[in-house]
């Protein structure tokens, strides 16, 4: 089986991956701080290997660093209050808490001094029982119901970030009838979309968030959305118009496409402040910083984003001769995505061959070559990361039971689901003694996985864990066959 050079990749493999130069190492970016491996070569987080958290807790498994988390979240908190401290005073950091909320994470947002962004009822009332000051709190979604506008009001929300003129109405409507004021946003889509190496801009938006801040995006008044929602939201009552936001993506490494929204938001928030005699003092510039998922992922850190967003904001404010806004930003993934890996137990295996892409050089040669393709079977899948799914995501995995000698083979790490789309990870290279009952590791599960889980299959949704200096907890428990079946009403 090892005819092959040992470090030899795979024509299958996508071109971005490399065969690792040693599988039992782990790539630091993509871990939380105090994952490594033990002296028995047992992947441990703060020293608890994978073994015990399995016996204690069962696989599929989040296996979250609360320090990891801790530390991040302050790291951004921190750089983006030095970089903008001569802006502006500092900046408000909303944790985007769509990204994964419990109370335990809600309570640890708030002791590192972050506020909390939701989008939903639900969300609320999760910030609730965590007993989150509500003027510390943000409201967004598209389509908020009464209740949620409601229930926010009650909580005396810091501000509910309002989508739409439609909206705007319901938010003025809702509170000027309690005889109350809310707090408002406005989110405005500027045209930018930062993808992952790359941003565009477009001057007509075609999606379903925000104010278009195009000129022509209203039929009647020939004003855009976006004015024309400053208009009505200083005139109404009922609203207190705090200033503007914009979110312009995910998974975003280069500061261009923040600093480039962060431009055309405050040129128009001057031109406003002009033409309504108002004041804007808050502008919030979104989330979307990104995390590396794979050894190709080179997030940048937290200093280096808020310098340059700083920089912008200080020369556009200079040129444009107003005084800062308050800036606030909303980072999620960056916050809670590398804090926690996934833990799964071995299957299935088999191995399938596959013919070479068709541009390689065999088939021009008249070779019928094939190559061997690893399926490695887990017990969970896309219930609990339905990312890869939904949008194609890569991620990396890792034997963490053990160490291997064997050779690297190219493998498919899949869900037990029935669906041939239930892909955890599309490539990675594992050693080719990967069997049924070994533990594997995918990191960077921390954002979008549990929080998008699923009972696909009546499969129980997996539980979270939390390790801090040494001892591990449960914060959220993992389902049971009895919470799968509470909701049937029977017969
Ligand atoms: C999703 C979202 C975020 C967080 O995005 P991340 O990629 O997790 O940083 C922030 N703001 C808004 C409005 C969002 O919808």
């Amino acid at each position: 089986m090892t005819a092959h050079a040992l470090n030899q990749s795979s024509p299958l493999a996508p071109d971005w991956l490399a065969v690792p130069a040693d599988l039992n190492a782990l790539h630091p970016p993509m871990w939380a701080a105090g994952v490594e491996r033990n002296d028995d070569g047992e992947l441990a987080l703060d020293g608890i290997p994978v073994s015990a958290l399995k016996e204690q807790f069962g696989t599929p498994l989040f296996v979250m660093s609360e320090s990891d988390f801790r530390a991040r979240a302050r790291s951004f908190k921190d750089a983006f209050d030095e970089a903008f401290a001569d802006i502006c005073g500092g900046v408000d950091v909303y944790y985007a808490g769509k990204s994964f909320l419990c109370t335990a994470v809600a309570t640890w947002v708030a002791e590192e001094g972050l506020r909390l962004d939701t989008c939903s009822g639900g969300e609320l009332a999760v910030a609730a029982r965590a007993g989150i000051d509500g003027a510390n709190l943000g409201l967004h979604g598209n389509n908020k119901s009464d209740a949620e506008i409601s229930r926010a009001l009650d909580m005396r929300l810091g501000r509910i970030v309002v989508d739409s003129l439609d909206e705007l109405e319901r938010v003025a409507k809702i509170a000027s009838g309690r005889g109350e004021t809310a707090k408002v946003m406005l989110r405005l889509t500027p045209g930018v979309h930062a993808h992952t190496h790359e941003f565009i801009a477009t001057a007509h938006e075609d999606q379903k968030f925000g104010l278009s801040m195009a000129e022509d995006s209203t039929e009647q008044s020939g004003l855009s959305a976006a004015e024309e929602a400053v208009a009505a939201a200083t005139s109404y009552p009922g609203i207190e118009l705090l200033g503007l936001h914009c979110h312009i993506g995910s998974q975003i490494f280069e500061p261009d496409g923040f600093a480039l929204a962060a431009e055309k938001l405050l040129g128009f928030l001057a031109e406003m402040q002009v033409k309504y005699s108002i004041q804007l003092p808050e502008l919030d510039l979104g989330g979307g910083y990104g995390i590396a998922y794979t050894p190709v992922d080179t997030p940048r850190p937290a200093a280096e984003i808020a310098q340059a967003m700083a920089a912008v904001v200080r020369s556009k404010c200079a040129e444009l001769g107003i005084s800062a806004p308050r800036i606030s930003i909303e980072p999620g993934r960056a916050i809670v995505g590398t804090s926690t890996f996934t833990l799964y137990e071995v299957g299935t295996l088999k191995t399938v061959r596959v013919d070479a892409p068709a541009n390689g050089d065999a088939e021009s040669a008249g070779e019928n070559v094939t190559h061997p393709r690893r399926y490695v079977s887990v017990d969970g899948g896309m219930s609990d990361n339905a990312r890869p799914v939904l949008y194609d995501a890569d991620y990396s995995a890792i034997l963490a039971s053990r160490t291997s000698a064997a050779a690297p083979q190219l493998s498919r790490v899949v869900g037990k689901h029935c669906e041939s789309g239930d892909i955890v990870v599309r490539d990675v290279y594992l050693p080719e003694d990967v069997a049924a009952g070994d533990l594997l590791a995918v990191p960077g599960t921390g954002a979008y996985c549990w929080a998008l889980s699923s009972n696909y299959n009546y499969l129980a949704r997996p539980g979270v864990v939390a390790v801090r200096d040494g001892s591990v907890r449960l914060i959220v428990r993992g389902e049971t066959e009895e919470d799968l079946l509470n909701r049937d009403m029977g017969v």
